[in-house]
């Protein structure tokens, strides 16, 4: 397999909204093609370059294909961990971009081309799940991390606070966890339908439905037949720690970057406004660290906070990574749209060795 040493970035582009177009927004990002974002307005013209940007005319389907993603399932299925996160401000289709807008309204389902690339993922690995005489055996956890708090989406009942720990054989992991084994795509949807409707969200001035906690969906792919069968030749192509074949394919909805003028949040929404901005800080600097040549040794400071210890396997060590960063189109979004392309190219030049 080939697999890209880089933690890739892609960039998704959204078009403006309704609301955007009817106060009279101007668009301020185009793609330029080649991977080539532009970015202007009065005293800003920049253009970053990135291997590859979807504009504002991309299907959900083109962005599942040309994402890479599918291969990352199948990596995944080879027993690698992979991680997809999807970053950017507030309403800038993170959400949009992993599920479509289904999330968004409880009682009608959104029409299959709008499904987002978590359930085109779903689909894929239980393809390809069958195509292999279903000797994979498939489970989903489902958490999120609200003001530096971890909470367990599929347990049934008020949501409980759960420890993060750390040992030598599984790095930080978390306790007790709920891990709910699916054999069907309806099955999994469902579990991610019931997750995302437990998150906590509050609306605020630029989305009605903001997402204010960082949400992890990671599924375990062991392989059933693995642990006999595994020959010598598999053991020289899997050097990785765990004997057993086991694969993660984790999609991570990261709250949106914001400040607390602009959203009017006061109060008990600026509490959660800070701890999301120390997250994302912390999640940036690891980045920016790990994106550094690796000369000497460098400390890369997962403790920071929670999201990034959850991370340290897929950003640092033996993990696939893919970042989809969004971003809004409009003149208004500007200095964030700048400061998620910056973090995106920071990203670029972070080298995992799976
Ligand atoms: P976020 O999760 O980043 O806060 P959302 O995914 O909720 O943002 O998107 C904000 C709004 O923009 C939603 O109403 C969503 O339906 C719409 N939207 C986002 N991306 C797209 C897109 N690519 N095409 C059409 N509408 C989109
Ligand atoms: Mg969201």
């Amino acid at each position: 397999t080939s697999v890209s040493p880089h933690a890739r970035p892609i960039i998704r582009v959204r078009p403006l909204t309704c609301t955007e177009t009817r106060r009279g927004d101007r668009r301020v990002v185009h793609s330029l093609g080649d991977g080539a974002v532009h970015v202007s307005a009065a005293r800003h013209d920049a253009t970053f370059g990135f291997s590859t940007v979807f504009d504002t005319g991309a299907s959900q389907e083109a962005v599942f294909e040309g994402s890479g993603m599918r291969q990352l399932v199948e990596l995944a299925i080879d027993g690698f961990s992979c991680t997809v996160f999807a970053f950017g401000q507030t309403g800038s289709g993170k959400t949009y971009t992993l599920m479509g807008p289904l999330a968004q309204s409880e009682t009608q389902p959104a029409s299959p081309a709008l499904l987002g690339l978590m359930q085109r993922s779903f689909a894929c690995l239980l393809e390809q799940s069958r195509s292999r005489g279903s000797d994979l055996a498939l489970s989903a956890s489902y958490l999120e991390i609200y003001n530096e708090q971890i909470r367990d989406l599929l347990s049934p009942g008020s949501p409980c606070t759960l420890p993060l720990r750390w040992n030598k054989t599984h790095g930080f992991y978390v306790e007790n966890q709920l891990s709910v084994d699916f054999e069907s795509l309806e099955a999994i949807v469902s579990l991610l339908l019931q997750g995302s409707q437990r998150r906590r969200t509050s609306a605020h001035a630029l989305n009605r439905h903001s997402s204010r906690s960082h949400a992890l969906l990671t599924i375990h792919i062991r392989s059933r037949a693995g642990r006999q069968s595994i020959t010598p030749l598999t053991w020289v192509l899997q050097p990785s720690a765990c004997p057993s074949k086991q694969g993660t394919l984790c999609f991570v909805d990261l709250a949106g970057s914001e400040r607390v003028k602009e959203t009017g949040s006061s109060g008990e929404l600026s509490v959660e406004a800070n701890s999301i901005n120390r997250s994302l800080l912390a999640l940036g600097h690891c980045i920016s660290l790990l994106a550094k040549p690796r000369g000497k040794w460098t400390h890369i400071p997962y403790r920071d906070s929670k999201l990034t210890r959850l991370l340290a396997r897929s950003l640092g060590g033996s993990g696939i990574t893919l970042m989809v960063a969004c971003i809004s189109p409009s003149s208004r979004c500007l200095s964030e749209t700048l400061s998620t392309l910056h973090y995106a190219s920071r990203a670029q030049r972070v080298t995992t060795r799976p």
